[in-house]
């Protein structure tokens, strides 16, 4: 069963307007994102890989969870870190 909580499996690149506010990844939601989840699928992904959801105070719990029964989730972090963290972006995830 798939049950996959977000709308799509790369949805910051879906809006094609990269200067609005990142909003939640979850399925319907369109709050300002202020978390990010950093998550690997060994099945699918090298073990260096991260993908990212983006995520609202109220879905980080639900979509962390998701994320952390199926042992993908590498990192919980504030969007403000992350971006500092990746630094200039040079888009490594496209
Ligand atoms: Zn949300």
């Amino acid at each position: 069963m798939d049950n996959d909580p977000v709308s799509d499996e790369t949805p910051e690149t879906s809006s094609g307007h990269p200067d609005e506010a990142p909003v939640c990844s979850a399925k319907g939601c369109r709050a300002a994102a202020v978390w990010v989840l950093a998550w690997n699928n060994p099945k699918l992904h090298t073990p260096e890989r991260r993908k990212t959801w983006l995520a609202c105070e109220e879905h980080r719990e639900h979509l962390s969870q998701f994320l952390g029964v199926r042992g993908f989730l590498k990192d919980v972090v504030t969007l403000a870190e992350w971006e500092g963290r990746t630094d200039s972006g040079s888009a490594a995830e496209r």
